[in-house]
């Protein structure tokens, strides 16, 4: 195995033994040259695999044009994109074709971006007590990790030790809408959430959820935020995991996919009247929809609107959801939660560790990482063949049984 001991960085990941050196598609290779499919893809900011040759020709074009400008001045590529993902997204949410953007970087400063804007909205145009404005979360929710998102979260890896954390959150369980009901109030603002927990194992809440919180804060006028920043952009088989309940949220968190792997960018898009309330000066970010991400961020959303992905997703999710109930069955594994081409797998605690379980795959050629004790999450690029796939899941039997 690769020595993967990282003299200089801050113990902050304890990432599998492997160094990755180069990556095509579904694969990557390590530095000794050993293949391998990879079945995380960047927590799924890989969901057109490794350098798609379109994205990579899109930087390519951009990196001898023009790379940055800051938002000081505005660059060619800027409105596209904006435009571009309205068309893409905005229908999909309550802004319809009115849509606005603010473009980002990382997910984490997308939702700090929605968090903004939910609360300015409250109190300009809702009338909510200045300071006073609460948001509505999940636990088992992970949204990013600027101290005010690890003060959301209740696990305490995430989140002992960087307190104090501010108020104006409170945590009701993740698709219970009764408590979400609740929990609600004049003061209330936003009701933020991913449609399927991601980190938490892929987690999916029951059917009449997501529909019911749209009710609900349609009917309270308070702002439906949805974090798609890892559910969203294909993975689920649809754009947004959202459309699979048939919502439209008021605001939308993207991130990952959206730079195709290839760089940071992320956005929030929706409801004008609330995204409208960030006036110059009010927020900003010194990269945030800068020339080369705008260029890759298009050509993740070209690929996005022919369908392809998330056609692919929902065909090959069905072979994935078919052999992990197999395996269920089997006794192999106590769980499977299957949506779209994305799954957590829970491994009998009896047989081992998430871990473990990721360690017999690597040593047999997939690369998967674990979220809890004994839950593993799989996410492969959308554009998996099923002989990948088929041999990725053949090699996962293999490691349960060695366990
Ligand atoms: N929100 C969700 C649902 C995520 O899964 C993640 C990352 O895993 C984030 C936010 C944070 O994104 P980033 O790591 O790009 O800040």
């Amino acid at each position: 195995m690769a020595d993967t001991t990282h003299g200089a960085l801050a113990p902050t990941y304890h990432p599998l033994p492997v160094t990755i050196a180069r990556a095509h598609g579904t694969h990557v290779w390590d530095t000794d040259g050993n293949e391998f499919l990879d079945f995380l893809s960047g927590y799924s900011a890989l969901n057109f695999g490794h350098l798609h040759q379109g994205l990579v020709a899109a930087a390519m074009t951009q990196l001898r044009q023009v790379t940055l400008t800051s938002r000081a001045f505005d660059h060619d590529r800027l409105e596209e994109f904006a435009q571009r993902l309205v068309e893409v997204v905005g229908p999909l949410t309550t802004g319809g074709e009115d849509s606005l953007v603010v473009p980002m970087n990382t997910g984490a400063e997308a939702v700090e971006t929605a968090i903004k804007a939910v609360r300015k909205w409250g109190y300009d145009v809702r009338g909510v007590p200045e300071d006073q404005a609460k948001i509505v979360i999940a636990g088992g929710n992970f949204h990013g990790r600027t101290t005010t998102l690890v003060g959301l979260s209740d696990d305490p890896v995430a989140r002992d030790g960087f307190g104090p954390f501010g108020p104006g959150f409170v945590r009701v369980p993740f698709g219970d809408l009764q408590a979400v009901a609740d929990a609600v109030d004049d003061t209330t603002v936003a009701v933020l959430m991913e449609p399927v927990q991601g980190e938490a194992g892929v987690v999916i809440p029951p059917d009449d959820f997501w529909p019911g919180l749209r009710a609900l804060t349609a009917e309270k006028n308070i702002a439906l935020v949805a974090d798609e920043i890892q559910s969203g952009l294909g993975r689920t088989g649809t754009t947004l995991a959202c459309e699979l309940w048939g919502v439209q949220p008021d605001l939308v968190c993207l991130g990952k996919a959206l730079g195709g792997g290839i760089v940071a960018v992320s956005a929030v898009v929706g409801k004008p009247e609330i995204l409208g309330v960030l006036t110059p000066g009010t927020h900003g970010s010194t990269f945030g929809g800068n020339p080369l991400a705008c260029a890759v961020g298009i050509a993740a959303l070209d690929l996005l609107s022919t369908g392809q992905y998330q056609a692919r997703a929902a065909a090959s999710g069905k072979v994935l959801q078919e052999r992990l109930d197999a395996l269920v069955d089997q006794g192999l594994l106590t769980g499977a939660r299957c949506v779209g081409l994305w799954a957590g797998v829970d491994v009998d605690p009896k047989l081992g560790t998430g871990r473990e379980l990721c360690e017999a795959l690597l040593e047999r050629g997939v690369l998967a990482k674990d979220t809890h004790a004994s839950t593993i999450r799989l996410s492969p690029p959308l554009s998996i063949v099923q002989p990948e796939l088929e041999m990725a899941l053949d090699i996962l039997e293999e490691s349960l049984v060695a366990l």
